[in-house]
């Protein structure tokens, strides 16, 4: 009936977590505040997806070529942990214990759904170890089924570098996404991590 407002709601709809509710919702809201706030949200997300880049190194979130973690002297580049997106690497920040450094995959492997390993950034990973020669992999794909035949074919692919393939300890509930577990868990996990000995699941 009124067309942008509409054109507005579908936009919002195609937002994760937006249902057709809160689209409503937000878009109404949008329509009472004040013209120049609207215009300070509409340039912010604009400036965030013009100036925001991914890592050249662990496809991070980045304003530079290299993120600020792989870019820190401080930062240990023998260990690499492998996540799915860039959020997993704020949670696992905010925990404040890990120094290593991170991949960022991508996602993980789902052949029924179509993410096959070259959807993924698997062949990037391999570069950099070849290039890098970490001493330990760390697996922080998550618990579902996904993120361990993931793992395992993770395990597999750097078996003859030589490098120590280890994942978050068992502590986590089976099926659960990194940003839903809470810090404390996440930060033994990540102290008691295990090897992941692949040839038992074969
Ligand atoms: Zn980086």
């Amino acid at each position: 009936m009124i067309a942008p407002l509409e054109e507005l709601v579908e936009l919002l709809i195609t937002l994760p977590t937006i249902g057709r509710k809160s689209a409503w919702r937000l878009a109404l809201h949008l329509l009472d505040r004040p013209e120049e706030d609207v215009e300070r949200l509409a340039q912010a997300i604009i400036d965030a997806r013009k100036k925001i880049i991914k890592c050249g190194r662990c496809f991070m979130y980045s304003e530079t070529d290299l993120c600020a973690i792989c870019s820190s002297a401080r930062r240990d580049r023998s260990l690499i942990c492998v996540v799915e997106k860039s959020s997993d690497v704020l949670t696992i920040e905010k925990i404040g214990r890990y120094r290593g450094v991170y991949h960022v995959l991508g996602g993980v492997l789902s052949p029924l759904a179509g993410i096959t390993p070259d959807k993924l950034r698997i062949a990037e990973l391999a570069k950099r170890i070849a290039g890098e020669h970490p001493a330990e992999l760390i697996i922080g794909l998550g618990g579902s089924a996904e993120a361990e035949t993931t793992a395992v074919y993770l395990a597999r692919l750097v078996r003859s570098a030589g490098v120590r393939v280890t994942r978050l300890a068992r502590g986590l509930p089976a099926g659960m996404e990194l940003e839903y577990v809470d810090q404390i868990t996440l930060g033994q996990a990540l102290n008691e991590r295990t090897d992941i000995h692949y040839e038992e699941q074969d």
